[in-house]
C-alpha cells in the first residue's frame, strides 16, 4: 500500500548547479544516483558570507570541488552532518580542512541497538565509522552562525544518529533521509530502528514546520500530512505483515515475496531488513513470538490470541 503517500519524484537539479531554495538557502545535487539515493546526495548552503553546509556527502572530487566552488568568496564556518552514511558525511573530513570549518552532528555511527551473537552489522558498506563529529549535538540544541540558526532535532530510526536540522525563524526543516519526497526511507537493523523511526515520525508531527529539504531529491510541501501519510504506510505494512504471518507465512523472504509486489530486484535485501524492522518491533510489543532474539533467518508467527 505504498500508494497511499503522495510522493513527489519530480527534481531536475542537475549535478554541480548551485540553486537557492529560499533565501539564504542554497543546495547542490552529488553524481551519484542509485536505487538508495535516488538522484544523488543533496548538499545545503545556509547562510551569506559566513555559511554552514549540512551534508557536504560522499567522497566524491567533482562534488567537493563543485561544493567549495559554491562558496568562494565566502566563509564555511560550520558543517552539520544528518547521519554517518557514506552518501552523506565522508566529505565532511576535506571540506573541514579546505575551510576550518567545525563539524557538529550527533555522534559518531553507532547501531541503534547491541549486535546479536553471529550478526553482523548488514549495511556496514554504507556506514561511515570514520566520523566524529568536533561538537556533538543534543535534541533542541540550537547553533547560530552569523545570518543564521540551526535548531538540532534528533530523529532515530533510519539510523541511531540520524538528525534534521531546522532553521530558526522559518517554515523550513532540513529532514536528512528521515522523510523524503522521492520515497521512503530504508530502516535497517540494527543501524536502524522501528520503534525509534515511528517515534521520531510522530515527534515532527508536533513541530510547526511546513517545508521539509531532504538528503535526497526535491523537497516535500505540505510536510505535516506528508508525514501522516508515512505513519499510515508504516502501519499498513505492519498489518500486511501480520496477516500474511496469520495465513501461514514465517520466514522473511516470503513475507518479502507476499508484500512488496513488482520491487526492483536490487532492493530485495533491504526489504527483507525493513520487515526485519518491523518483526523486531513486534516481537517486542508481544505481538509476533519467534525462538530467541529477531533474526534475519528467525521464523515467526503470530501470537495464538491475537
Ligand atoms: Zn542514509
Amino acid at each position: 500500500m505504498s500508494d497511499d503517500i503522495p510522493f513527489d519524484k519530480s527534481f531536475d537539479l542537475p549535478p554541480g548547479r548551485v540553486e537557492e531554495v529560499r533565501p539564504g538557502v542554497r543546495r547542490l545535487l552529488c553524481n551519484n544516483p542509485s536505487p538508495f539515493t535516488f538522484k544523488g546526495t543533496v548538499s545545503y548552503i545556509v547562510g551569506n558570507g559566513q555559511v554552514a553546509i549540512i551534508d557536504p556527502g560522499p567522497l566524491d572530487e567533482t562534488h567537493i570541488v563543485a561544493l567549495l566552488d559554491a562558496v568562494r568568496g565566502e566563509t564555511v564556518t560550520h558543517l552539520f552532518i544528518t547521519h554517518t552514511h557514506r552518501d552523506h558525511s565522508p566529505a565532511a573530513a576535506r571540506i573541514k580542512a579546505a575551510t576550518g570549518a567545525s563539524t557538529f552532528g550527533a555522534g559518531p555511527h553507532r547501531p541503534a541497538r547491541p549486535l546479536n551473537v553471529g550478526e553482523a552489522p548488514r549495511l556496514e558498506a554504507s556506514s561511515d565509522h570514520e566520523f566524529r563529529p568536533d561538537i556533538m549535538l543534543a535534541d533542541e540544541d540550537v547553533v547560530t552562525g552569523a545570518d543564521w540558526a540551526l535548531e538540532a532535532v534528533t530523529t532515530p530510526g533510519h539510523t541511531a544518529n540520524h538528525m534534521a536540522f531546522a532553521l530558526r525563524g522559518t517554515d523550513v526543516l532540513f529532514s536528512g533521509d528521515h522523510v523524503m519526497a522521492w520515497s521512503t526511507p530504508v530502516v535497517a537493523p540494527p543501524d536502524g530502528a522501528m520503534s525509534d523511526y515511528m517515534a521520531s515520525l510522530e515527534k515532527l508531527l508536533r513541530r510547526a514546520e511546513t517545508i521539509y529539504f531532504p538528503g535526497h531529491g526535491g523537497a516535500v510541501r505540505d510536510a505535516p500530512s506528508f508525514v501522516e501519510s508515512y505513519i499510515r504506510h508504516r502501519r499498513s505494512r505492519e498489518q500486511s505483515i501480520l496477516h500474511q504471518l496469520a495465513k501461514g507465512a514465517s520466514d522473511i523472504p516470503t513475507l518479502v515475496r507476499a508484500i512488496y509486489i513488482g520491487l526492483d530486484p536490487r532492493l530485495t535485501r533491504a526489504a527483507g531488513l525493513s520487515v526485519l524492522a518491523h518483526l523486531e518491533d513486534l516481537v517486542a510489543r508481544g505481538l509476533v513470538l519467534t525462538d530467541g532474539l529477531p533474526s534475519a533467518d528467525g521464523v515467526y508467527r503470530c501470537r495464538d490470541d491475537f
